[in-house]
């Protein structure tokens, strides 16, 4: 019986990382297939996956025989594993993995995964550091996005400083040159926010900008 392609998921490597990724997907109904080398680890998944399997991912033909090609989202998570990482990314490509996203070790991993074309590269550890940084070092930001060039989209709550003014009248762009995405009052987002919109304390801005600038913002601004 011909049974359509629908939108699979295979977490490969069960790990902290993959693990949690694979709960998580299988948690909110998607179908996902765990692997990993280790034969308890694939057995305690089969609780958190529609399937698991214990193979070696660097093995071209046991790869092929589980049928991987069908999936569309692989997750690469072998953490120290750095030359099984590579070998499996390198061979998902072959095999035509529309989107393969694996968990990189260090910088060098990271670099050879991105010249092997793998579609995401994340480093967990290191993008965690950063927002704790962040963080740390504002009060003020609640969370960000890093976007290219030095350009991010932060989180930020609205000050008595600038309650009861509007956009128009509080010129960020010009002044600033950063722009709000929107607003969130109480629980009601607001996209592109009208400039006649006024700004009340501890509503939730979205605000994006070079770095420079948003830090000018949040340091003068609010
Ligand atoms: P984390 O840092 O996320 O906890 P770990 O290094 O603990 O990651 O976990 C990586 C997982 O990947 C382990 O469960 C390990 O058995 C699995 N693994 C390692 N090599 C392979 C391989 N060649 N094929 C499949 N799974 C592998």
């Amino acid at each position: 019986k011909h049974r359509q392609k629908q939108r699979q998921f295979a977490v490969i490597g069960l790990g902290r990382f993959g693990g949690s990724v694979c709960k998580e997907l299988f948690a909110q109904g998607h179908e996902v297939l765990a692997i990993d080398i280790n034969e308890d680890k694939a057995r305690e998944f089969s609780a958190f996956a529609t399937h698991s399997v214990q193979l070696d991912t660097t093995d071209e033909g046991a790869l092929k025989n589980i049928g991987i090609r069908n999936f569309e989202h692989v997750v690469v998570a072998i953490g120290d594993h750095i030359q099984a990482s590579i070998l499996t990314t390198l061979l998902l490509k072959e095999l035509g993995i529309e989107k393969v996203w694996v968990k990189a070790q260090n910088t060098y991993h990271q670099k050879v995964l991105d010249k092997l074309g793998a579609d995401l590269v994340v480093h967990p550890e290191f993008d965690m550091g950063k927002r704790i940084a962040h963080k740390m070092t504002s009060d003020k930001v609640i969370d960000f996005i890093d976007l290219e060039d030095d350009y991010s989209i932060v989180e930020l709550y609205a000050t008595k400083k600038i309650d009861g003014q509007s956009l128009a009248t509080l010129n960020m762009r010009a002044i600033y040159g950063v722009t709000v995405l929107a607003i969130k009052k109480d629980k009601k987002m607001n996209i592109a926010p009208r400039p006649d919109i006024e700004i009340e304390e501890n509503d939730l801005l979205i605000v994006m900008g070079h770095k420079n600038d948003l830090t000018r913002f949040e340091k003068d601004g609010l």
